[in-house]
Parts: structure tokens; C-alpha cells; sequence
């Protein structure tokens, strides 16, 4: 949407028909993101090739720069999309991490439950988001039946941080090196998925401005392309710790869609499009509430209801089966100061689930 209103024609590439996406694109092709030959060809379409989720093949990466400019790089892709090389990365950097150590064989893993101590949490190195490929562990000896859960994949084990809260940072970074930043935004995850996101976040100066070094440290390291989101844990003893990287427009950052001058997906746009940045100004205290599946267990959500509240804007993205941990949509409310509008968007979304 984000493009078309800047005058581009959008194709989109995903293995499912009628996505979010695909609805509104004028060329919508579904393919696997493993077939390089349709990858290829669709690149061949096209000027500029991006994404807007992580786990797609550095092979079909490659395969689109043969065509197409590819903005963020497969190379920024490789790195956040495997943990244990996101971590090293970022350790390599000097970028703080929760203390870590790779799970490949089973002997590595009592030198890594040593290492890493107790709690902690076993987490698969790719394909993990939103808590999946995740296994908390309260005991060294959890750590090898965990493993063997998980599928006995490559993982690494990561000590468990005890949270003041959890921030992110979405960076946009131009074909010059010229960057700006949104947030930082605060984050509330529910069962490892977020939950509810507030902007400005209510951490001191001396973290934010901490986490926003620290993104523009990774994109000019990267040289970066295109919109980057930084998560971080704040650890109750006040650490800031990098806790992952997402390489494309973030859930965090929905917000941006109403709060600020210029939303995530428009910046992505002109980054990749080699346009100057616009203003990431937030114009307003803003919070969004994701919309998960179960919110329909009782059929169709009372949608009158929440557009109630005059300054809750509502945001459906065409999904047609509702999955419980699916995310739907979401809801971003307005007003004076953070707590309020985090107190209105979480009133709005259960004014859904009223009677019609
Ligand atoms: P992730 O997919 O790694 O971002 O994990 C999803 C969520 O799980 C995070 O946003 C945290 O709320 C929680 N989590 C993951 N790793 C840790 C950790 N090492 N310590 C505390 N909470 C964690």
C-alpha cells in the first residue's frame, strides 16, 4: 500500500495464494521460496526486490540479485535469520548478548548447560519466531530430553534474563548511509508473542539512547539497506542485551502506520527505492494491540464496538482462516500520553469479544 501510493506497481512472491499481500499487488506469483527458477523469473519482472519475512533461502536471495537490486542484502538475511550467527555477529561487534552457547552434537550439551547455568532457554538456531522452536529449562538436566523435543537440531542455549521490560528500535537505513530511527517502543509479549507495543517507550535516556547506537552500530556494519528492527531485553539489574534481529518493517512497529509522519512500510519503500527518508517523527503517544485468531473462537468480533473509541484505528490484513497465534490484525489508539493510549487500545480490543 505503501508503494502504490508513491506511484510503484507491486509484484509479490509467497507460497500461498490470496496473502495479505498478494490481495492488493498487480502481480501476485506463488511459488515456493526454495524454487530459484520461479524466483528468477520474478525478479526478472521487477527493479527492486524486498521482503517482509526473514526465513526466505539465501539461495533464492542469490538467485534474485542475478536480476533484480536486492535491499536488505542476502548477505543482512543470513545473518538474522540463524541465531547462532546473529549472536557471534553481534558478539563480534561488541554488541551486548545474554550469555549463550551452541548446541550442534550431543556432547556439546553439558558444557553448554555449564556455561550457561539455570534458568535458561533452548531455542532452535533458524526458523524460530514468536516462541516456536522454544523450550524454557529450570534444570541442567532438561536441557538433553529439550533437544531431543526440538528435533535434536542445531540450538543454542540461552541464559534466561530476568526482564524489566522488553524494547525495539526499527532503523532505516538509505543507499548513502543516511538513517533514522523509530522508537524506542515498548513491548509486551503473551506466550512469546507480542502482545501489546507502546511508543514512547518508559525507559531512562541513557537506554534509549543506548539501543539507538546500537541499531545504527548493526546497519552501518551490515550496510544496510532498507528497514531493520532491533529487540532488546532491559534486564531488572538495567543491562541492555540485543535479544534478536528482524530484517524487514516489524509488529512493533505498527504503530508507526497512524502515529508517526512516516509509517515503517513507506520508509522501507524509499530506502529500498534509493528515495531520501521521510520524517520518523512520532506525532502522538500511540499503542497496538495485536489481534490473534482466538479472538473469533465466538464468532465475528464486535468491529463497531472498538471503532467506539474515536481515536482507535483498526487494521485487518485479508487473513482468511483465523488460527489461534495467528496474527490477524491489529488495533493502534491515540491520546496524550503513553498510558493512556495503552489502557484504550487494551479496552478496545476487549470491547471486541461484547454482543453484536
Ligand atoms: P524470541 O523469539 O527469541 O524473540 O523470543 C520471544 C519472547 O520470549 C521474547 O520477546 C521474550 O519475551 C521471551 N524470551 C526469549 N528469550 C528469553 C530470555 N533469554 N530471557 C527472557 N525471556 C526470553
Amino acid at each position: 500500500m505503501a508503494a502504490r501510493r508513491l506511484g510503484y506497481r507491486v509484484h509479490t512472491l509467497a507460497p500461498d495464494h490470496d496473502t495479505p499481500t498478494g490481495q492488493i499487488a498487480d502481480v501476485e506469483v506463488v511459488a515456493s521460496y526454495d524454487d530459484v527458477d520461479a524466483v528468477r523469473a520474478f525478479a526478472q519482472a521487477v527493479d527492486v526486490v524486498t521482503f517482509e519475512f526473514e526465513n526466505v533461502p539465501a539461495e533464492a536471495a542469490a538467485a534474485a540479485a542475478e536480476h533484480a537490486i536486492v535491499r536488505p542484502s542476502g548477505a543482512a538475511l543470513a545473518i538474522a535469520q540463524h541465531r547462532l550467527r546473529e549472536k557471534t555477529f553481534l558478539v563480534d561487534h561488541g554488541l551486548p548478548v545474554a550469555p549463550f552457547a551452541p548446541i550442534r552434537r550431543e556432547m556439546d550439551i553439558a558444557p553448554a548447560a555449564a556455561a550457561v547455568g539455570c534458568p535458561a532457554v533452548l531455542k532452535t538456531v533458524a526458523f524460530g519466531y514468536d516462541g516456536k522452536g522454544q523450550v524454557p529449562i529450570t534444570h541442567p538436566d532438561a536441557v538433553a530430553p529439550a533437544w531431543h523435543t526440538l528435533g535434536r537440531r542445531e540450538a543454542i542455549l540461552e541464559a534466561f534474563v530476568d526482564l524489566a521490560c522488553e524494547i525495539s528500535v526499527i532503523g532505516a537505513r538509505g543507499v548513502s548511509g543516511e538513517w533514522s530511527y523509530f522508537g524506542p517502543i515498548e513491548n509486551a509479549h503473551r506466550r512469546h508473542i507480542l502482545d501489546v507495543s507502546v511508543a514512547p517507550a518508559d525507559v531512562p535516556a541513557s537506554i534509549a539512547a543506548l539501543a539507538v547506537d546500537a541499531t545504527k552500530c548493526v546497519m552501518d556494519a551490515l550496510d544496510y539497506v532498507g528497514i531493520l528492527c532491533i529487540e532488546f531485553f532491559v534486564a531488572r539489574d538495567g543491562r541492555l542485551l540485543v535479544n534478536e534481529l528482524a530484517p524487514r518493517p516489524h509488529n512493533s512497529g505498527h504503530l508507526t502506520f497512524d502515529a508517526c509522519c512516516t509509517s515503517q512500510f513507506e520508509q522501507q519503500v524509499r530506502a529500498i527505492c534509493g528515495l531520501p527518508l521521510g520524517a520518523p517523527d512520532l506525532l502522538q503517544p500511540a499503542a497496538m494491540a495485536n489481534l490473534l485468531g482466538e479472538l473469533w473462537e465466538g464468532g465475528e468480533p464486535n468491529w463497531s464496538a472498538a471503532l467506539s473509541f474515536p481515536t482507535v484505528k483498526l487494521h485487518l490484513y485479508g487473513k482468511t482462516t483465523p488460527r489461534a497465534g495467528r496474527k490477524m490484525g491489529h488495533l493502534t489508539a491515540l491520546a496524550d500520553t503513553a498510558i493512556h493510549a495503552r489502557q484504550l487500545v487494551v479496552q478496545a480490543r476487549e470491547s471486541l469479544k461484547s454482543q453484536v
